[in-house]
């Protein structure tokens, strides 16, 4: 099984030409190329099929995942949408724990694509009740079951190292400045990142674009002081509490850390939709923000790469609604002109 190549857009009219910084009504010249690669194109609709395929294959190969056998994921939906794909595919049972909190969009979509789903109480990671510590223990009781592991399984940020990485160094020709993402399980920034260092000869930084709640960015900034998690953000699938494995020492590569808050991403849904006619999730979003505030900060002239991670399909039901918008305290951080957009 092969996975997809996805195209890399130049977000040229609103981010070369003009910025728009996250707030509303704030235009201006970055003087660099901002990139943004395409994963919402991926079959399963997002960056996740990757690590996906990636978890998959290594347990075939390990002798860990027999033919009949059945794939146990905690997931936040994304992966789990990419592993009921691969299931499908190769003719897998897909059992998958997520926690409550998530859209029902994604719930509804891995329901159709065959996959059995268990929302569970959203726990921190340190509680036994833990979406990934259930999907683990199930199976753990299960014959002929893998859990995949996606937060510690270093397949995942492999398959980034073997596809996203060298696609986005062909594509930009090897003419990248920097590379920056927000993380999950870490697989797509230490995966990608890793394989973009060594390409360039350590020339392309990395950073981190972190969302509210998470505790990577402080982490960097302090030079490596892990403070408690706090905060919660509308940005689905991506804050970490931990260096997971995927992340591992690949941290202490990261040359910075920006923080984007909620308000900039979700300025971002709606004006990348009406100035570049794309219908992005919240942590491309979010990487976008983060992308063009890094061109700020490293001077004109620039090449910077980040990843479109997934649609907005899997989300409209809560960023394109007015009374969500208002529930979350975001009615204002939306722009006059676009607040046409919210149409639900
Ligand atoms: N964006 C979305 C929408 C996601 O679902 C995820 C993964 N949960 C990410 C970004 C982060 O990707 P990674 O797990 O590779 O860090």
């Amino acid at each position: 099984m092969q996975a997809s190549r996805t195209r890399l857009a130049s977000l040229a009219r609103a981010f070369t030409t003009r910025a728009v910084d996250g707030f509303p009504g704030a235009v201006e010249q970055t003087g660099s190329r901002i990139y943004g690669k395409a994963e919402f194109q991926n079959p399963g609709g997002s960056v996740k099929d990757r690590a996906a395929l990636g978890v998959v294959e290594d347990a075939e190969k390990q002798g860990r995942l027999k033919p009949g056998g059945t794939v146990v994921e905690g997931t936040a939906g994304n992966t789990g949408i990419g592993l009921a794909h691969v299931c499908r595919a190769k003719g897998y049972r897909c059992v998958i724990f997520m926690p409550n909190t998530q859209s029902q969009e994604k719930i509804d979509l891995l329901r159709m694509l065959g996959a059995e789903v268990y929302p569970v109480p959203a726990v921190a990671y340190e509680h036994p009740a833990n979406y990934n510590h259930q999907a683990r223990d199930f199976a753990k009781a299960l014959p002929n079951a893998v859990w995949t592991d996606q937060f510690d399984n270093t397949a995942n940020a492999d398959a980034h190292y073997r596809s996203t990485g060298p696609e986005i160094w062909e594509q930009t020709q090897g003419d990248l400045d920097a590379f920056i993402c927000a993380t999950g399980t870490g697989g797509t920034l230490a995966g990608a990142g890793r394989y973009l260092k060594e390409a360039s000869g350590g020339k392309t930084q990395v950073w981190l674009a972190d969302p509210p709640g998470s505790v990577l960015a402080s982490y960097i900034q302090s030079g490596g002081k892990l403070k408690e998690r706090s905060g919660s953000s509308i940005t689905e699938g991506i804050g970490q509490g931990r260096i997971t494995n995927n992340l591992g020492t690949f941290i202490n590569d990261i040359t910075g850390a920006l923080h984007i808050p909620d308000e900039k991403s979700i300025a971002m849904v709606y004006s990348i939709l009406d100035s570049e006619g794309l219908y992005l999730g919240a942590s491309s979003a979010l990487n976008v923000v983060a992308a063009v505030e890094l061109a700020k900060q490293l001077g004109p002239g620039k090449s910077i790469a980040t990843i479109l991670c997934d649609g907005a399909y899997r989300y409209q039901s809560r960023l394109f609604s007015k009374k969500w918008l208002q529930a979350k305290g975001l009615e204002g951080a939306i722009p006059e002109h676009l607040k046409k957009y919210a149409v639900l």
